[in-house]
């Protein structure tokens, strides 16, 4: 892998538009975000001059670090890590425009709350542990539904999908059954038609896997090393943070 961001970016659209071809998806159904934990400012603006608009963080710390740096350039700012739910403020006062980790009723009461006393918005995807490891955060899959449910209630926040962290490995057969759990949860949920709850975006899918996450229905892929290389931190350190 090349150290051009640009030149990186181009491959990982080659191979966009080859899965999209190969598993007969609408490549304008796929949206790539950028995975940018430990990317320095300056390194993430040579992806927005290489026409990349959609980013995002997995701590508040880089979000507002990053904040200043980032602002004059036209982007939207995700968060996917794990977050306290003491923190949920920073989100808003950080223009996040979506949330793809919301797991827990606490987290989703906080956020409500901080949402009506700002009198904001904001789009959630529900993240669902479909590995089962242990050392990943996200709601267990037969708790999905009623959790939806429980959210849909929340005037302020609008559930837009599901997201999923797939399992860690190279076997396919391993990988894929995460990604088909995550598309059978989002049509299950669908057809209850629960008032306010869209279940439009599927994000899953990392450098590793997007191909196979494409094939089972990923509407937004998540990709970091790819792009911007290797992190000087193992991903545990993001995925573990209490
Ligand atoms: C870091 C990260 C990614 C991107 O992973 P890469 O393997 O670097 O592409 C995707 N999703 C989440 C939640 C991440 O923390």
């Amino acid at each position: 892998m090349k150290n051009n961001i640009a030149e990186n970016l181009k491959v990982i659209h080659q191979r966009i538009a080859k899965a999209c071809e190969k598993y007969r998806r609408n490549p304008e159904e796929i949206k790539l975000l950028l995975a940018t934990k430990t990317v320095d400012p300056e390194r993430i603006i040579k992806a927005f001059e290489a026409g990349e608009t959609l980013i995002a963080e997995n701590k508040i710390q880089e979000v507002r670090a990053k904040f200043e740096a980032l602002s004059s350039y036209t982007h939207e700012n995700h968060f996917i890590g794990h977050l306290q739910s003491n923190k949920v403020k920073y989100l808003i006062q950080n223009e996040i425009t979506c949330l793809h980790s919301l797991d827990r009723k606490r987290l989703a009461n906080r956020l409500q709350n901080r949402l009506e006393f700002e009198n904001k918005e904001m789009d959630v995807l529900i993240q669902v542990n479909t590995s089962q490891e242990k050392s990943k955060f996200g709601i267990a899959p037969e708790k999905a539904l009623d959790f939806v449910k429980y959210v849909a209630q929340k005037d302020r926040i609008h559930i837009k999908g599901l997201m999923t962290i797939g399992l860690f490995s190279a076997e396919k057969e391993r990988v894929i059954p995460c990604f088909q759990l995550l598309r059978k949860l989002k049509e299950e949920i669908a057809s209850e038609n629960i008032p306010g709850v869209e279940m439009k975006e599927l994000s899953m899918g990392m450098s590793n896997d997007f191909e196979w996450a494409i094939a089972e229905g990923a509407t937004i892929i998540r990709v970091g090393t790819s792009v911007f290389g290797e992190r000087p931190y193992p991903d545990s350190y993001y995925w573990n943070e209490k």
